[in-house]
């Protein structure tokens, strides 16, 4: 390894002497709006009812939406019965909505004492963490405390509008005319066409609509009784956004207005140089009231004809996309110089091409077999099997959805991926969990076949034991949630021999996943080398020979056959009716499925598992299709 990244040094500093001078700017574009979307579109919610944390927080969880939450400071102070105390508050932070005023104090009539313009806000920031502190500040009673005095404290003041007709109230791509007067409509007794009309009219207008809502109908409202919403037409405003998420930006009202500000006041410059482009992206806002480092949206032309890229700012790691002749990539304003570099995940063939050959010399190859056997090492995880024990051990579960195949009980979002199962509806923050038996100790790659119809690239990772470290995949959009592609993810996977849990984290919101591929890149791996049984690899001979006992080859010492523990320490005698297992291919194709009475000794299996195979390495699922391993069949 070391050997390897000196060459890439070296040839680095030989490559820019080479290319010394032909450095060059280029444009770089940051979008109207995020993702390069056509619209923007606002959900603001007032005074802190029950019912946003019984109906909103579910809701927008679903769709993976943030909102804006307007809290009077006092309400959430006490116990006011059907309202949220602070504790419903940080909630909806934690889940990554926007904390807003609504005063201190919301009186009856007219407008709120001035002095809570900055007091609530204290209030809020103390009480509450969230990544860009309280920016927002919505009137009450849709009066102003005064515009002058709201502008030194937020980002953005709201009004409220109550009329749905005419579309006056849809924003144009800067936003509205006075910052202290954003205005947002009413909603109520309105369907879902009302706001899908309206969106509509946000899009061909390329501007920013907002709504206010209230309480929703039938649920507990508290004091925010006034023009209960009707949930249903709202969960269709939000499908109907999500549908057209490659038009649509849903996002909070302060982080809106944030993102316009930032991008009219930003200078973004890009020079290519080689295989990286570099891009400053600079504004000069200084004001107390926001640092302004709501990330923007920018693209590159793809100049170079990358086919893959990656990139980093101020060090950390960024997602960068391919497509339709550019390069995308969002970035924080003033947060450090961005490097686009091609390749990204996958390794350059000129870096193998140009590898020592003291370099495999150092590296001892399994001989003539040596394509089998590295690939021997591969396994194969399917996402439906994730481990038993429901949720906080086998998953995390958000939102509850799946394709209700009956493939699991504790159904965590197993959807169908052509006769087969996968994971779906995931949201950003769940989790699952796998049993995952190494032949060997070592770093495995990992390749998944996984579809997203986001517009932008979707990213999750995989990490072994909750150790720090993962790799992350970053999923590109395969136009829609059952066009799958195989993605190599970034880094490699540190596995022990034997038993590991191996953690699928969802990042980012909707990525379904059939299956991961773990391969490890140790050539020596024993197991595999020699087509010996060892104590992690089971050994099949075909049908027509003696077949080997696997509890043996699990346990040196020689127990029972039924000594087999299966993954999550079911005993293997624990199964009562059939025990399955499934034969793959190395390339992860289902070749044959069989089963025996888990009665019968593990030998009658392994029997039935190995009949007809020719000579070859397989990967057997087996138990409760939860223990994995890499065979060999030898005639
Ligand atoms: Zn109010």
């Amino acid at each position: 390894m070391k050997k390897s990244t000196s060459l890439a040094m070296a040839m680095g500093w030989v490559f820019s002497i080479s290319v010394a001078g032909s450095a060059y700017a280029q444009t770089v574009e940051i979008g109207t709006w995020a993702g390069f979307r056509t619209a923007a579109v606002s959900f603001t919610f007032d005074d802190g009812p029950q019912s946003d944390i019984d109906v909103a927080l579910p809701m927008f969880e679903k769709y993976g939406y943030k909102a804006t939450f307007n809290i009077v400071t006092k309400w959430a102070d006490g116990n006011n019965d059907g309202l949220i105390n602070w504790s419903g508050v940080q909630k909806l932070a934690a889940a990554g909505h926007e904390i807003a005023s609504h005063s201190d104090s919301h009186p009856q009539n007219g407008a709120m004492p001035s002095s809570e313009i900055s007091t609530s806000k204290g209030t809020i920031n103390k009480k509450i963490s969230q990544p860009y502190g309280c920016v927002t500040l919505a009137y009450p009673n849709c009066n102003t405390p005064g515009d002058a005095q709201v502008l030194q404290n937020y980002v953005v003041g709201r009004i409220c509008n109550a009329s749905w007709s005419g579309g006056s109230d849809i924003m144009g791509k800067n936003g509205p005319s006075n910052w202290a007067a954003v205005p947002a409509m009413m909603t109520g007794n309105e369907g879902t066409s009302d706001f899908k009309g309206n969106m509509q009219k946000a899009v061909n207008q390329g501007g920013w609509v907002a709504f206010l809502t209230h309480g929703f109908q039938g649920k507990t409202n508290g004091w925010a009784s006034y023009s209960p919403t009707d949930s249903l037409a709202m969960d269709g405003a939000l499908k109907y956004a999500k549908e057209n998420d490659s038009k649509i930006w849903v996002a909070p009202m302060g982080y809106v207005a944030m993102y316009i500000k930032e991008r009219n006041a930003s200078k973004a410059t890009a020079s290519t140089s080689g295989n990286s482009i570099t891009v400053k992206l600079t504004h000069s806002i200084a004001d107390d009231i926001s640092k302004y480092d709501y990330p923007l949206s920018l693209r590159v032309q793809n100049s170079g004809n990358w086919t893959a890229a990656s990139g980093t700012q101020g060090g950390k790691s960024i997602t960068a996309t391919i497509k339709d002749g550019y390069i995308y990539f969002d970035a924080v304003p003033n947060g450090g110089d961005i490097v686009i570099s091609s390749g990204g995940s996958s390794t350059p063939t000129s870096s193998s091409a140009t590898q020592p050959t003291s370099s495999s010399a150092s590296q001892p190859q399994p001989g003539s077999s040596a394509s089998t056997v590295t690939s021997a090492a591969s396994i194969t995880v399917e996402m439906e099997d994730y481990m038993q024990g429901g949720e906080g051990v086998g998953y995390s579960d958000i939102n509850g959805e799946s394709d209700n195949t009956g493939y699991r009980t504790d159904d965590a979002g197993v959807v169908a991926v052509g006769t087969g199962h996968g994971i779906g509806y995931t949201m950003a923050g769940e989790w699952f969990n796998y049993s995952v038996e190494a032949a060997c100790e070592g770093e495995y790659s990992v390749v998944a076949r996984a579809a997203t119809g986001n517009a932008s690239t979707t990213r999750f990772s995989v990490s072994v034991d909750n150790v720090a470290g993962s790799v992350a995949v970053d999923v590109p959009s395969t136009g829609d949630w059952n066009t799958y592609t195989e993605v190599e993810g970034t880094g490699t996977l540190k596995l022990s021999k034997g038993k590991n849990v191996v953690k699928v984290s969802i990042d980012q919101s909707y990525v379904n996943v059939d299956w991961i591929k773990l391969t490890s890149g140790n050539a020596q791996c024993p197991s595999n080398v020699t087509p010996q049984s060892s104590a992690s690899n089971g050994t099949v001979n075909s049908a027509s020979s003696n077949p080997q006992n696997p509890g043996a080859n699990n346990t040196p010492g020689g127990e029972a056959p039924e000594a087999i523990y299966m993954s999550g320490d079911v005993h293997w005698n624990a199964y009562s009716g059939n025990v399955y297992c499934q034969v793959f291919d190395m390339k992860g194709q289902l070749l044959k499925s069989v089963s025996v009475p888990a009665s019968q000794s593990t030998s009658t299996l392994w029997n039935a598992a190995g009949a007809g195979l020719s000579k070859g390495v397989y990967i057997m699922r087996y138990g409760n299709k939860d223990v994995m391993r890499s065979v060999r069949v030898r005639k």
